[in-house]
């Protein structure tokens, strides 16, 4: 079935000679991968550079029994050309795509996540002030792919948490001080780093965007959500250690 849709490319490979591997995140159709034919040849058929990140309409052959499908236009909407000409917000843009990749698997179509990423990528080409971003980003991506851990009661007891406490990420969630006591490993979480997690998490972006993180929780806050997607998602996001460069220059 021919199918048409908006999609970012999370990844853009060589394939053979005159072949390109795409894969694309859609609002429909979730993760596809795709394989584009002849993108060498002149004059081309696709309107695209086929760079990361950018945002495409593509026409697709729709197999439903492969994992491949076959890609048969592309054409550029927005490159997000003021991320490219900055250092730090081509890191951001690479991380971010990375990120979303490892937390998706093919078809499975979550709208959310892919406003998300778009939303994030207008903000990067768009926005002045980008501190508060890739925290924000980070803990909406882990709420949106279902992953956040448990951050309101104690998941040994029930009760509610209102003081200082500890995460136990093989649990996902929080412990409070009696039940944390029975548990190895835990990580320390105060009070002002969980209130800021839990209200990026449920806030609109527009409105969490706005949350200033004191700057004595900064290091804490960035240690956590780092924790948090190593054991969730994945241990090696080879484009956190190019943000974390660019972001010591
Ligand atoms: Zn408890």
């Amino acid at each position: 079935m021919i199918q048409t849709t908006d999609a970012v490319i999370l990844r853009s490979e060589r394939f053979r000679e005159t072949s390109r591997l795409l894969t694309f995140l859609t609002p429909d159709f979730g993760k596809i991968h795709t394989l584009a034919k002849g993108v060498r040849r002149q004059p081309s058929r696709f309107g695209s550079t086929f760079q990361l990140f950018t945002c495409n309409r593509i026409v697709f052959y729709e197999r439903k029994r492969s994992g491949l499908q076959l890609l048969s236009q592309c054409d550029l909407i927005n490159p997000f050309s003021p991320i490219r000409s900055d250092l730090k917000r081509t890191a951001c843009a690479v991380y971010f795509t990375e990120l979303v990749d490892r937390a998706t698997e093919p078809a499975d179509p979550n709208g959310r996540l892919y406003a998300l990423l778009l939303r994030a990528l207008r903000d990067l080409s768009e926005k002045e002030d980008l501190r508060e971003i890739v925290p924000l980003f980070e803990v909406k991506l882990l709420s949106l792919s279902g992953l956040m851990p448990e951050l309101t009661r104690c998941q040994g007891c029930r009760e509610k948490i209102t003081a200082p406490c500890a995460l136990s990420l093989q649990k996902g969630g929080i412990l409070c001080d009696l039940c944390s006591k029975k548990e190895k490993g835990l990580l320390q979480l105060s009070m002002g780093i969980l209130e800021s997690i839990r209200h990026m998490a449920s806030s609109p972006w527009e409105l969490a965007h706005r949350i200033r993180i004191p700057e004595k929780n900064r290091g804490e806050l960035t240690q956590m959500l780092r924790q948090f997607i190593a054991f969730y998602l994945d241990e090696k996001i080879r484009s956190r250690r190019f943000l974390e460069e660019v972001e010591s220059l």
